[in-house]
């Protein structure tokens, strides 16, 4: 029978806010103290009592390859929830975390849970760490929490930095300080600036971060990855071998459809001697001038690669009126260079608005800096949008997003509403569209819009909130919406996904998921080859 042990994962779990299950608040028994959920979430009905946990069990326990845990016993409620509690209803029968406690085995757990799950008529998730903006790690069936496959390790290659090969549950968290532990001359990979994020969903949907402009997205770092597949078997793909098809699929094609990832082996680069960072932040008033200043250094040939950068219009606070006040305009990022050089860079931008609100360029380390960069906010409830930006937003989109921030309604939840924009180019569109399943390679920005909420806020908030966020999408990109869209931050509204989040390499996409997964037993809302929701709206 399932254990009670505390499990590796569950203290393992860099959680940026403990669900408050994990803080004991919460009983399992008792739904009326659970948060305040999405009403458009519907929880799985799918009866257990036909299932037969004890042959799962007995398998795993036999190929020591990983742990069941099933509604009751302590560990499942935190292993169950997703980072984004509005799709916490969505509640697995059984969880199992492949791998022994030592992380090893994962990929024959995962195979065993399949398989089973197979026989049994169970449909199957995969989860990494549960980031999913629209809750696409979730299932009524049985989920496979991949939290424990993490064992990180470097391979020699040929004079070359070193692979990093590591488990789909290793998070942006545990690879620095790992890599930093390493002897030297050190070596690192780009990953995102989310502490808790997993590699698994990261890599599968690209991967932005603060260094992509110069050595690429996290899964143009690939070069190698373990896949079980629908039936199974366990496989190894890469470039060369019979599972190239799949592995252009894996650098891009976004999680859940192909197979279930338990490990990747990337590219590294060396560490720099010399590196450092800017956190600014400007009177909303401000944001016009800085957003065209510092398009203009993106779109500028001359911007050195090295250059990374997050710009932000955002605000927070409990009211409209506290919404209004805390508006900013905001920019952080990292450079391969020297503060002195990096001031340079900057001063069209901090001479067309100075940063009264906050600001430090300074000369930092390569792993303190990464430390810094780190965003560690609540999350909790939100709603997600995204946009590709491939020329630059026109002072009317800018002014746009600054009127909302004004007119946010407000929450409890810290993390409060914004939009931001990610800077690509560089080693990122150096890659041709169709190289990797990640299509996007053309633009200045990715752009996020979110709108957070907390578990304790009313159904009002949460409506005014998620209305807010809708009213931004249409004001800055018009009723059509943008041509395209991030796939690793997916919205469940959006129509004619598959174009937007995978342009014209959506088709071969298709072709893969018949090959690998023909069945469909990985599946969601915005799956490949999900024909009911494939260009729902005629325009
Ligand atoms: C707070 C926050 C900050 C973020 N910051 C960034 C950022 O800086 N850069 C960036 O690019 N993105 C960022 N993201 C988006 C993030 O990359 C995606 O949400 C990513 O998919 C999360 O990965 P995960 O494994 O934690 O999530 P999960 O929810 O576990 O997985 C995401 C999807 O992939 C599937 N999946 C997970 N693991 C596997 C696997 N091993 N095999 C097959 N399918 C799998 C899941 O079923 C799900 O559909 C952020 C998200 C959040 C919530």
């Amino acid at each position: 029978m399932p254990t009670l042990a505390l499990p590796q994962e569950q203290r393992n779990q860099p959680c940026l806010t403990a669900p408050s299950a994990m803080r004991g608040e919460v009983s399992m028994t008792d739904g009326s103290q659970l948060p305040q959920r999405d009403a458009t979430t519907t929880a799985g009905t799918a009866a257990a009592g036909d299932v037969d946990w004890a042959s799962l069990q007995q398998q795993l326990q036999k190929a020591d390859a990983g742990t069941l845990y099933l509604p009751g016993d302590s560990s499942y409620y935190p292993l169950s929830i997703p980072q984004n509690h509005r799709y916490a209803d969505v509640r697995p029968q059984g969880v199992v975390c492949p791998g022994n406690d030592t992380g090893e085995n994962g990929a024959e757990g995962v195979s065993i849970a399949i398989k089973w799950a197979h026989e049994q008529g169970l449909p199957v998730a995969p989860r990494s760490n549960g980031h999913n903006y629209a809750g696409y790690s979730t299932t009524p069936g049985l989920l496979l929490n991949l939290s424990r496959l993490k064992n990180p390790c470097l391979i020699p290659s040929n004079g070359d930095t070193p692979l990093l090969k590591a488990g789909s549950g290793t998070t942006n968290a545990d690879v620095y300080p790992w890599l930093r532990r390493q002897s030297a001359p050190h070596v690192a990979i780009p990953t995102g600036r989310c502490p808790s994020v997993a590699l698994g969903g990261l890599v599968l949907g690209g991967g932005i971060g603060f260094s992509d402009r110069k050595y690429g997205l996290t899964c143009d770092t690939l070069v190698e990855t373990t896949v079980v597949l629908a039936d199974g078997r366990i496989v190894t793909a890469n470039e060369h071998n019979e599972y190239s098809d799949l592995f252009w699929a894996c650098r891009g094609g976004a999680g859940n459809n192909f197979g279930v990832t338990v490990d990747f082996t990337f590219k590294t680069h060396p560490v720099p001697a010399q590196f450092s960072v800017f956190d600014l932040k400007w009177p909303i008033k401000d944001t016009v001038a800085v957003v065209q200043a510092m398009q203009n250094l993106i779109a500028d040939a001359g911007t050195p690669d090295g250059f990374h950068l997050r710009l932000g219009i955002g605000t927070s606070g409990r009211s409209p009126a506290e919404s209004a006040e805390n508006a900013n305009c905001n920019a952080m990022g990292e450079f391969y260079g020297t503060a002195a050089d990096l001031r340079k860079l900057l001063k069209p931008v901090l001479d067309c608005a100075s940063p009264t609100l906050k600001s430090r360029i300074e000369d930092m380390d390569f792993w303190r800096a990464t430390d810094y960069t780190f965003a560690t906010t609540p999350v909790l409830q939100w709603g997600g949008k995204s946009a590709i930006v491939n020329e630059k937003l026109t002072p009317d989109q800018i002014t746009a997003c600054v009127d909302a921030m004004k007119t946010w309604p407000g929450s409890r939840n810290d993390d409060g509403a914004g939009i931001a924009l990610f800077a690509m180019g560089g080693a990122i569109n150096e890659v041709r569209p169709d190289a990797t399943a990640f299509f996007h390679r053309n633009a200045h920005f990715i752009m996020a819009l979110e709108s957070s909420w907390a578990d304790d806020d009313s159904s009002a908030t949460a409506q005014a909130c998620r209305d807010w966020l809708n009213s931004l999408y249409t004001q800055v990109w018009g009723a059509n919406g943008p041509d395209h869209c991030y796939q690793n931050f997916p919205d469940p509204d959006l129509t004619r996904w598959s174009e937007r989040y995978y342009g014209s390499n959506y088709n071969r996409l298709v072709e893969v998921k018949k090959k690998y997964d023909p069945a469909g037993m990985f599946h969601y809302g915005q799956s490949i080859g999900n024909q009911s929701q494939i260009n729902p709206d005629p325009a």
